[in-house]
């Protein structure tokens, strides 16, 4: 048996080469080692096909629109689809389909537009 590394010849049960010092386990270069560190820096985590929580905050923030027209509690309905929709944002990179979280957000703060409002009348009478 030879070292792959240094071409000496090496006992075939010895894990590292006596010669050069190189753990006769690994793959030469640029072979398996090259290729694993070119194509994917990080171990890639599989992606999830739907972000569930960015759907979720979406749907709670169409809801919301009815919601939203109900003092108090449509203000707090808004805040809670907020949160919702931010937590899906926040799994932005770990979901395929996340666009969702991102309207759940932009919607969940149109409608606090009318929460507000409707806060405003009740606090004026
Ligand atoms: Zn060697």
């Amino acid at each position: 048996m030879y070292c792959r590394f240094c071409g000496k010849e090496v006992e075939e049960n010895m894990n590292f080469c006596p010669y050069c010092g190189r753990d006769r386990r690994t793959p030469p270069d640029g072979y398996a080692a090259n290729a694993a560190s070119a194509y994917s820096p990080a171990p890639a985590q599989p992606l999830k096909p739907l972000n569930g929580v960015g759907l979720a905050g979406m749907i709670m923030a169409i809801i919301g629109w009815g919601v939203a027209f109900i003092p108090i509690i449509g203000l707090v309905y808004c805040f809670a689809t907020l949160i919702v929709s931010a937590i899906g944002v926040s799994r932005f990179s770990r979901c395929r389909c996340s666009g969702f979280s991102i309207a759940g957000l932009l919607l969940g703060l149109a409608d606090l537009i009318p929460a507000s409002i409707m806060l405003c009348v009740i606090l004026a009478h």
